[in-house]
């Protein structure tokens, strides 16, 4: 609560200096947010994995609705898509996603999550908003209510999706397959943030251009010869093999990409084997595959698939190894233009110095696949982190916990305050441009 206080102590000054009227007010703000807040403890205590989020897109949907936003659900699978019409203009789309982590939290927080739920293989695991997917949708309710009670401030067609399974990077295709720019109007602009801790509650980072890396999943299968564990002589052994594999793996990264290029390969599992004195027949790696560029993603990729088939080949391997890209998506790429433009209304928004410009993030999205509609995007960042923690880690040169962590838990009342003012001030500041001038900006970026 004292947290809450300051920060609207934080709004009114700044509501007072904004010099465009079309900045969120702080009373705006303040009206709508207990709402929001109620709505993002029961989101967060509510968690649901990806492609089974019933309960939390319903939820959505009905908040959405009452709102005065026309509502389409079970878009895509689970996905909602809300539009609220206001007039000619443009149309610009503001996207959450609704799924949560297998993931048991650990934060000790007075709404912690202990939600259990079957994953898609019918393991029992614990789920959490450890991405903090949950402050995404608490804020696009708070946003909706505002844009729908402040239609003098802006005039088009305001599009709101939920998005459905995005940590296993299938819900924005999906909804795309399902009609999402052919039954719904195709948007002018999509939006998004994302909350983390690499900034302090209250800021927002604008990374223009590219924003995170290309991600590719790969599920490697090294077939040798099974037998017995006292002969080794008559089996080909897949794990010596799986082994002797990794390490060259790693020589990539080092030895072949050009140093200063991003480029990350971590193999998180290796399967094989049942018992201490039988040699398998197969071992099984999952990859996980990280670049800025196409060329260098192209590059990677291939070098992963010569290494792998050699070593087999080298070690006597009955059988060619098997390699199956089965989760991928490009990087998120920031339309320039748009960037700085929205610069401006972050800052009568939120202050001058609580808009900083980052360095593109490591993680990955598949918000690369609405751009790649020609969509132009604008995805932004924003400051999940308790700014004392914060400064305190900086000091120390530690970090804190990431998204995906057990303990990750963004410093809630600053951040959702910060999430809501900063949509509205996009929306309404894209909302007064028309379509032909917000065509006229991206096509003069250049990628
Ligand atoms: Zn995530
Ligand atoms: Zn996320």
């Amino acid at each position: 609560m004292r947290k809450m206080t300051q920060t609207l102590v934080i709004y009114t000054v700044l509501a007072l200096s904004a010099s465009s009227q079309i900045s969120p007010s702080s009373s705006e703000v303040a009206a709508v947010y207990p709402d929001a807040r109620a709505l993002y403890v029961d989101l967060h205590q509510h968690p649901e994995l990806s492609s089974h989020e019933t309960q939390t897109s319903a939820k959505l949907a009905a908040r959405l609705k009452s709102l005065g936003y026309e509502v389409t659900e079970r878009v895509g699978g689970t996905g909602v898509v809300a539009i609220l019409r206001n007039g000619a203009g443009p149309t610009i789309m503001l996207r959450t996603e609704l799924d949560a982590l297998p993931v048991e939290e650990k934060t000790g927080l007075p709404y912690a999550s202990n939600v259990r739920a079957k994953d898609d293989t019918g393991r029992d695991v614990p789920v959490m908003h450890a991405c903090g997917h949950d402050v995404h949708m608490a804020a696009m309710v708070g946003t909706a209510a505002i844009m729908s009670q402040s239609r003098n401030t802006w005039h088009g067609t305001l599009m709101l999706i939920g998005q459905p399974a995005e940590e296993i990077i299938r819900g924005a295709e999906a909804m795309i397959k399902d009609g999402l720019f052919t039954r719904f109007p195709k948007p002018d602009v999509a939006v998004a943030l994302h909350v983390g801790n690499e900034l302090p509650a209250g800021q927002v980072g604008i990374t223009p251009g590219i924003y995170d890396t290309n991600a590719d999943s790969l599920r490697i299968t090294i077939y040798g010869k099974g037998g017995h564990g006292s002969m080794p002589h008559t089996t080909v052994d897949p794990i010596v093999l799986a082994a002797r594999t990794i390490l060259s793996l790693q020589t990539i990264v080092s030895r072949e990409v050009k140093p200063g290029e991003l480029s990350v390969i971590t193999v998180g599992y290796i399967h094989a084997g049942t018992k201490n004195n039988i040699i398998p027949d197969q071992a099984e790696l999952g990859l996980t595959v990280r670049t800025y560029k196409a060329e260098i993603r192209k590059q990677v990729l291939a070098a992963i698939a010569r290494i792998v088939k050699a070593e087999a080949e080298a070690a006597g391997a009955p059988r060619e190894p098997s390699i199956e890209r089965y989760e991928f998506t490009d990087a998120v790429y920031n339309d320039p233009n748009l960037a700085e433009r929205l610069r401006a209304p972050l800052q009568a928004a939120l202050g001058k110095d609580k808009v900083v410009t980052e360095e593109p993030q490591k993680a990955s999205e598949d918000f690369s696949a609405f751009i790649a509609q020609a969509v132009p995007g604008f995805y932004f960042s924003l400051g999940g982190a308790n700014p004392e923690k914060w400064a305190q880690a900086k000091a120390a040169g530690t970090t804190l916990p990431s998204n995906h962590s057990a303990l990750f838990a963004p410093d809630l009342d600053p951040a959702l305050h910060t999430a809501i003012a900063s949509e509205v001030a996009v929306l309404r500041n894209l909302l007064n441009a028309s379509p032909e001038e917000l065509r006229r900006l991206s096509s003069q970026s250049s990628r």
